[in-house]
């Protein structure tokens, strides 16, 4: 073993023993057992906007080549459709439902913050060895839900998304080179208002469009960035007389913003590699997709349809194969125990095993992936998908909505086959129902902790990127 940290839950309480010099201290890690690790989240990307992912468009040039260099996921699920629950469930390993951590609820205030007895990757690298870092975009990730636990560093700052990168750079230059290093990087760069600069801007976008996003995009262009979340309100707002055009400049304009973003993370990469050595381990995905009105509405609020839960996955790094496609559908809620497996650290309680055998060659029997969105009182969407098959379930003041689809002949979702397999959805049904109740069974086990309320800042930031209070 490299480190003496034993982690034992029992009863709601984790038990930590530490051999060394208190949290991080184990005195046997070294830079030569554990690399470095680039953890890079981009909100809101869609995994089939990436060329790699078989977008038509060349938008991610910089990070299709990072992809070819490891391993590409190219079934991911996300575990929400909503930043808090997403991020969460990767940080700890448990379904939105069971680590209760929900969209950011304005007014109502009604907001659990993670139990303290689930510890979050984070926490773990750092027990492990590992000194911990975080630049993140303000509003979604909010340190009092359990996203600030077990980092030494945190930036939190809305700015423009090359401004972030070279602020990692001027940071890294600081970070010494006796310890590993994890540095968690995320931005809402391809999430609403789609605002990419020169030259992107207009790479794809119809230059004869004069319509009412545009008029968005202008306005919100020239704002400065400390005035940025005051003024840049709900950019995808939709109106009675919106066109298939104003549709289309919208996604455009996203595509747009995902090549700025391409460019950026292969800086990022760069940068990093040039600080802490070749031998680090990147790892990319986003929480959630968007909707472009596949199922009549813009961006990623009240549901879980195909465009909002399919989602990229890139590992590169020392020990993983280079060029692989993995084909075989994974959650992001796996994301954490496959990490500690690569890394050698000791297991933690989760809901997902290590999707690590699958890089292995191994035969692994398709598993149930799950993914939820809303709250217990008054809205509740619910996912499964097994062999071919995705359920949803929706649960809006007491009212139940099932809806069944073939996921190999109906990627889009549009015909559902509820009425046609009664069978199939009681079997998912029931699949749905035992995932709710183990949630329930882990909430004992690790009650959230106290309720917190919004401040009037994060009010208004958050509301600055549209959310209205029902969803993120
Ligand atoms: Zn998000």
């Amino acid at each position: 073993m490299r480190f003496t940290v034993v982690l034992v839950a029992l009863q709601g309480t984790l038990l930590l023993a530490c051999g060394g010099e208190g949290v991080g201290g184990s005195t046997e890690s070294s830079r030569d057992d554990l690399p470095d690790i680039l953890l890079v989240s981009l909100d809101t990307l869609r995994a089939d906007r990436l060329s790699c992912y078989g977008h038509e468009r060349e938008t991610s040039p910089r990070i299709d080549e990072i992809a070819e260099s490891g391993v590409r996921f190219d079934e991911v699920h996300a575990p929400s459709s909503n930043t808090k629950p997403s991020h969460m469930s990767l940080f700890t390993g448990f379904d939105p439902l069971a680590h209760d951590v929900r969209p950011v609820k304005l007014k109502a205030v009604i907001r659990p913050a993670l139990s303290a007895s689930i510890p979050t990757l984070p926490e773990l690298l750092r027990e492990a060895g590992y000194r911990t870092a975080s630049f993140t975009d303000r509003g979604g990730l909010p340190p009092s839900a359990g996203f600030g636990r077990g980092f030494d560093h945190q930036r939190a700052e809305w700015e423009e998304l090359d401004k972030k990168v070279a602020a990692v750079s001027r940071y890294l230059r600081t970070v010494d080179t006796d310890r590993p290093f994890f540095l968690f990087f995320h931005t809402y760069e391809t999430h609403a208002p789609y605002l990419p600069p020169e030259p992107f801007r207009g790479e794809y976008t119809d230059p004869d469009y004069d319509g009412e996003f545009l008029t968005r995009y202008t306005e919100l262009a020239g704002t400065p960035m400390s005035e940025f979340w005051r003024e840049k309100g709900r950019f995808l707002r939709t109106w009675p007389e919106m066109t298939d055009a104003d549709v289309r400049f919208a996604s455009d304009l996203y595509d747009e913003e995902v090549a700025w973003t391409d460019r950026q993370v292969g800086r990022l990469w760069d940068i990093f590699r040039r600080e802490r050595g070749e031998d680090a381990l990147f790892v990319l995905f986003s929480d959630h997709g968007e909707a472009f009105f596949e199922h009549e509405r813009l961006g990623h609020q009240r549901n879980l349809y195909a465009e909002l839960v399919r989602v990229p996955l890139i590992l590169v790094g020392p020990g993983l194969p280079a060029g692989l496609i993995v084909d075989e559908p994974v959650t992001l809620t796996a994301l954490l125990p496959t990490l500690l497996a690569h890394l050698g650290l000791p297991a933690v309680e989760t809901q997902e095993p290590s999707f690590l055998p699958l890089l292995e060659g191994a035969e692994v029997p398709g598993a149930p992936i799950y993914s939820q969105v809303g709250n217990r009182e008054s809205e509740l969407h619910e996912s499964v998908i097994v062999d071919g098959l995705r359920c949803l379930r929706t649960t809006l003041d007491g009212e139940v909505a099932v809806e069944l689809f073939d996921w190999n002949a109906d990627a889009g979702e549009e015909v559902d086959l509820f009425a046609e397999r009664p069978d199939d959805v009681r079997r998912m049904v029931a699949l749905l129902d035992g995932r709710r109740a183990e949630a329930e069974r882990i909430r004992a086990l690790h009650p959230p902790g106290e309720e917190e309320t919004a401040t009037g800042e994060e009010e208004r930031e958050i509301s600055a990127l549209g959310y209205t209070g029902d969803d993120e």
